[in-house]
């Protein structure tokens, strides 16, 4: 019998906690971490994973081996292609087999570091090849964001009425396009469509001109709701498996032309790129804030109590073809107005249905200064401010060849919990 007493005992977020793993400094993935993802080899079958430093243990042997025999979880409940039947085990399960990790990798823990099977459960991260972590079957996209909502309506609309009379009411969203979601490190094409420019008599056909990024970051659901039923905002967080950083690839030509009655469409649909670890909300708790103030009041549903936002430090990254990553925005996810329990009670309060492994994104989380605006529409202000590259290139919009990655951690008491990154690189149109 392995003994798992000492569950109840410590916490897997305990900032004194060590591990017998290697974990190079600065590793977005301390034991305190474990985050939660899909990956493959040349051996292995696509699977679940946690990942440590610059490993993975695979989950699916794990299991096979009987490290996790005491948590009674379904046969063969890791191998596949998602979590998404993992993560519907529910929050209070996905939870005991983080800690069970969390133990076996304890730099006093002799249980894993000494077992025989020990080279079989750590896999390399280098050689294997990460995919996407749940099957997602629904994809919202918020506009939570009170300074990107500000910004686009003073550049799209009008600076003086900059938020519609709404924005301050309920979290506004729309219902994207799940299909053309891809993980990291897949690349897309640029986007061909109608534009027209204010100079023009009539649209025109072709690639995109305003070619755009959006830094967000996306929660997912693990906990479905029947037709007809609200969630409450304090019932949210139960939902709620974990976050991924996201990219909301945007044509800004296409959607100024096209978003007028009924928003965005093929300025969106074309792709957006989520990275592949999933960080828990368990592993977020140390990381707790409140959001901004809410300065209107909201009508009871959207009433909430807590911290229900997070201190998540958000970078982007634009690297031109042969060139050098650059450094072009820094945000926080803490600068959101509206949090994840108010999106999740106000898409639910009509009765909309959720499902396991959909997609919920914030919106471009842009902060109050100029460097922290979350797109290349803000930053350089439609084109108007160009952005200087250390190339000596500038950027109002996205060349062909241009990669964006988005990073993200949180850091405290000597403890950094990392998203890894989100990258893909622009290829000419088709
Ligand atoms: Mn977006």
């Amino acid at each position: 019998m392995r003994n798992t007493n000492s569950l109840e005992m410590t916490n897997a977020n305990d900032p004194s906690l060590k591990t017998w793993v290697q974990v190079p400094k600065g590793s977005d993935f301390p034991i305190q971490n474990l985050p939660f993802g899909i990956f493959k080899n040349k051996r292995l079958s696509p699977r679940a994973g946690v990942a440590i430093g610059d490993k993975i243990v695979d989950l699916a042997v794990l299991q096979e081996e009987g490290f996790l025999s005491a948590l009674h979880l379904p046969d063969a409940i890791f191998l596949g292609e998602s979590l998404n039947d993992f993560i519907e085990l529910g929050r209070p399960v996905t939870k005991k087999v983080r800690e069970r990790v969390s133990e076996l990798l304890r730099e006093d823990n002799e249980e894993l570091r000494d077992h025989q099977s020990r080279g079989k459960v750590m896999v390399n991260r280098k050689e294997a090849e990460m995919l996407m972590p749940v099957k997602v079957g629904d994809y919202t996209d918020f506009y939570s964001s009170m300074e990107h909502a500000t910004n686009v309506g003073s550049m799209f609309r009008d600076p003086a009425n900059a938020l519609l009379p709404n924005w301050k009411h309920l979290p506004v969203g729309y219902h994207g396009r799940a299909s053309s979601i891809i993980p990291s490190g897949v690349n897309i094409h640029r986007p061909k469509g109608q534009y027209k420019t204010p100079d023009m008599d009539a649209p025109q056909f072709g690639p995109s001109r305003k070619m755009d990024m959006e830094l967000e970051m996306g929660f997912i659901t693990c906990k479905p709701t029947k037709l007809g039923d609200s969630i409450t905002t304090a019932e949210a967080e139960e939902h709620i498996f974990g976050f991924v950083l996201f990219n909301d690839w945007s044509a800004r030509d296409l959607q100024a032309w096209e978003y007028v009655p009924l928003g965005p469409f093929l300025g969106k649909n074309f792709a957006s790129s989520m990275s592949p670890w999933i960080v828990t909300l368990d592993a977020l708790e140390p990381f707790r804030v409140a959001g901004p103030k809410q300065d209107t009041p909201v009508l009871p549903y959207l009433a909430f109590k807590g911290n229900k936002s997070f201190d998540i430090k958000l970078e982007a990254y634009l690297k031109p073809e042969g060139g050098k990553d650059n450094l072009i925005c820094q945000s926080n996810f803490k600068y959101m107005y509206w949090n994840i329990a108010q999106q999740l009670a106000h898409h639910t309060v009509n009765g909309c249905n959720i499902n396991v492994g959909d997609l919920y994104a914030s919106g471009t989380i842009s902060g109050p200064t100029e460097d922290s605006f979350g797109s290349l529409l803000e930053l350089s202000w439609n084109g108007t401010k160009p952005l200087k590259l250390a190339d000596g290139t500038k950027r109002s919009f996205m060349e062909d060849g241009d990669t964006i990655t988005l990073k993200g951690y949180c850091e405290k008491d000597g403890v950094k919990i990392g998203f890894g990154e989100v990258t893909a690189t622009l290829l000419p149109a088709k």
